[in-house]
């Protein structure tokens, strides 16, 4: 009887709307202050993800809509379910944060997927923990400079441990596209100084995955497919940067890399059997954050 009870529970059809007498109504519902946003955005997503995503996401704020219930795939945790049409007020630049989540949540799926299958057969005494769950967020603009933030950082997204002992990070990068294909890869300087700042923070060296993910529809749904995966260390994507400059149309700086600086994850076994990550933990005091 108990199980039912939870059973229902879990189930239970989210069906909360925001009221027009909300101060939030035609206002941006990822941003924690008021913005107006009268863009309505429209997502199919099952009642658990609804409900996650309302109270972790979107500042708690619910749906001003919800519309036919149809068999497809989830929009937040790619699942082929019950899913229902969501309507929220969200500016574009938030939206597509939201809409940015289904691929990662695959990609770390790939990476543990990975590990599973071809690392742990051959060298279980590592083990690669998942350390920073995607998180799902709302947008608050930051009390502490990004810069200052990284200097701090004790993780990155995944942790890999030997016997007992803490051996390296590893940083999940997510994208479109084959490292094969492409011409130069991008990586904001928010996010190499994160890197670098979790490296120095706690004296482990760390690898940067690229994990590619790409959409496939299933309308009037789609679903996240990880294709591809190649790893990188920092030290060999720094000797790889062509430039840096300002991200079109932002005033974030990236910085722009030889794809050659990625190898296939085929060649991460021979990476692992060779330790090649003590000697890179020896390399930790050439960095600096930017
Ligand atoms: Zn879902
Ligand atoms: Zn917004």
């Amino acid at each position: 009887m108990v199980i039912e009870a939870v059973e229902t529970a879990i189930v239970a059809p989210f069906r909360d709307t925001m009221p027009q007498s909300s101060e939030y109504w035609e206002a941006c519902a990822r941003e924690t202050s008021r913005k107006t946003a009268r863009t309505l955005q429209h997502i199919y997503l099952c009642d658990p993800c609804a409900r996650r995503l309302t109270l972790e996401a979107l500042n708690g704020r619910p749906p001003i809509y919800h519309g036919e219930t149809i068999s497809g795939y989830c929009g937040l945790c790619n699942a082929k379910t019950e899913v229902t049409l969501r309507v929220w007020f969200a500016c574009g630049i938030c939206w597509n944060v939201i809409l940015a989540y289904q691929k990662t949540f695959v990609a770390s799926a790939s990476v543990l997927q990975y590990w599973a299958a071809n690392m742990t057969p051959r060298f279980g005494a590592f083990l690669c923990e998942e350390k920073e769950e995607v998180r799902l967020e709302p947008y608050a603009r930051a009390g502490k400079t990004k810069k200052q933030a990284a200097a701090m950082l004790d993780t990155l997204d995944f942790l890999v441990k030997g016997a007992d002992t803490a051996l390296f990070h590893i940083e999940l990068k997510t994208g479109p596209g084959s490292i094969d294909g492409m011409s130069e890869f991008q990586l904001d300087i928010n996010d190499s100084n994160d890197i670098i700042g979790a490296i120095k923070y706690t004296g482990l060296p760390a690898y940067i995955f690229h994990a590619q993910v790409i959409h496939q529809y299933a309308p009037p749904t789609r679903y996240s497919l990880a294709t591809g995966l190649w790893f990188t260390d920092i030290w060999t994507l720094l000797a790889a940067r062509r430039s840096k400059k300002p991200r079109r149309g932002e005033d974030k700086d990236a910085g722009y890399y030889r794809p050659s600086a990625f190898q296939p994850i085929e060649k991460f076994a021979a990476e692992l059997e060779s330790k090649r990550y003590l000697e890179l933990a020896s390399r930790i005091g050439e960095l600096n954050l930017e």
